[in-house]
């Protein structure tokens, strides 16, 4: 294939890439998109989505997304499974609801198509190539890793890539803090237990945390964090560290040997980041702009909101035009959005990792209610905001 060019090279096409895949296409842009997986795919993800990714989803013309998703009206915080406490949404647009990544990616990658982006899928970017300060084009291979690679050039690149971005590895810089945890994720049919029921259920465990929800096909999604050295201490075999880690939740246990959809999945090196371009011609989006606490429903949120507040920029200043300046500009104003939101987000990450003192205070009736109002403004819009 020869090298060709384009306004805006993205990699990735998670939600952040296709989101602004779709948006820039539509706004005229010649846009590829790069992808070392082929859709549709399962993903490392809680799965459930908050009120204001429903909205951002809806203002990208899909939707019937939210009459396939699960609607999940009660949110459970656990210590233990006999200690809980619950929450509910009266109304019904309130609520998060949970849709499958393998769904979800896959219908943004076919919109991002429909708007007339190329989408490369199963291509790994291998590298950025910077002339003269500026990131001029990326270079890809097919999964094979065989041959020299193509060179596909662009007057923008955008970072889409996830946590473990080979754009800003190549043109910023990252400040990471390794939360020395493991991502897993399983789809099970535990209909025998009471976590199949509508609801998002955390639970607080030592070390780390898991939720559980119901699919749109109604499978419970099994996803959590568990602490590195659990893992590395049964050679990573996550079934046998559930059985381990899970004993205060029985019931857990169970849901976790059940009849599966598919191996378990697990994803390294769960951490905290936020990264900066240093090279002129790159704009960062989703989780390779900045993450947030895994399991607080909002990554998803930040990744589409992310999309739209960059598309806004390269609408405003051409792709050409994003030099250091408007870099800086675009980076405040990604701060100002999500800042918040993260720090919350971290604050209730580290309770969730300690459910003795979270147990204590539910025995003590010591104020759980900031707990819950965290939870509640996280399920609904108040967390991270986004104006309509
Ligand atoms: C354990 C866990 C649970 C979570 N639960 C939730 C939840 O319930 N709700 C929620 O909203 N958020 C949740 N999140 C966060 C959410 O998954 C992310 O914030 C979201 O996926 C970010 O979207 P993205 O498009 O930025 O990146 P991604 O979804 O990671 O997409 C990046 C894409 O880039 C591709 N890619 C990567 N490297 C290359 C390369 N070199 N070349 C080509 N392609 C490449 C990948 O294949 C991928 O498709 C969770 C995260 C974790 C770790």
């Amino acid at each position: 294939m020869s090298s060709s060019k384009y306004d805006l090279a993205i990699v990735g096409a998670g939600p952040a890439g296709a989101a602004l895949a779709i948006r820039s296409a539509r706004s005229g842009l010649r846009v590829v998109v790069i992808d070392s997986a082929e859709f549709p795919r399962q993903k490392v993800c809680g799965e459930y989505l908050a009120p204001a990714a429903w909205t951002l989803l809806e203002q990208l013309g899909l939707d019937e997304l939210r009459t396939l998703a699960r609607p999940l009206p009660v949110l459970r915080l656990a210590v233990d499974d006999a200690t809980s406490v619950v929450t509910s949404f009266p109304d019904d647009r309130e609520a998060p609801r949970a849709l499958s990544r393998h769904t979800l990616d896959a219908r943004l990658v076919r919109a991002a198509r429909d708007a007339g982006a190329e989408v490369l899928c199963g291509r790994r970017v291998r590298r950025i190539i910077v002339e003269e300060g500026r990131a001029r084009s990326v270079e890809c291979a097919d999964l094979s890793e065989r041959g020299a690679g193509v060179r596909i050039a662009a007057k923008l690149i955008v970072a889409a890539d996830g946590r473990r971005s080979v754009v800003v590895r190549d043109t910023g810089r990252v400040v990471r803090r390794d939360l020395g945890l493991i991502g897993f994720k399983r789809h099970v049919h535990a209909y025998a237990t009471s976590q199949a029921v509508a609801e998002i259920a955390m639970h607080a465990l030592p070390g780390g945390y898991l939720g559980t929800c119901p699919t749109e096909d109604g499978a419970l999604n099994f996803c959590g964090v568990i602490p590195r050295r659990l893992f590395k201490a049964e050679h990573g075999d996550i079934a046998a560290a559930l059985r381990k880690w899970l004993t205060r939740y029985p019931n857990l246990q169970l849901a976790s040997e059940s009849k599966a959809d598919g191996p378990w999945l697990s994803m390294p090196d769960v951490a905290t980041q936020r990264a900066r371009p240093t090279t002129a011609g790159v704009l960062y989006v989703g989780d390779a702009a900045g993450t947030i606490e895994p399991l607080t429903g909002q990554g998803m949120t930040m990744a589409l909101a992310g999309a739209r507040l960059a598309s806004r920029y390269i609408d405003r200043f051409g792709p050409d035009g994003i030099k250091s300046r408007v870099q800086v500009e675009y980076d405040a104003e990604w701060n100002a959005t999500f800042g918040r939101a993260i720090r919350t987000a971290d604050w209730f990450g580290r309770l969730l990792r300690r459910p003795s003192v979270l147990k204590a205070m539910l025995i003590a009736g010591r104020p759980v209610a900031p707990l819950t109002e965290f939870m509640f403004r996280a399920a609904r819009r108040r967390t991270v905001t986004i104006d309509e």
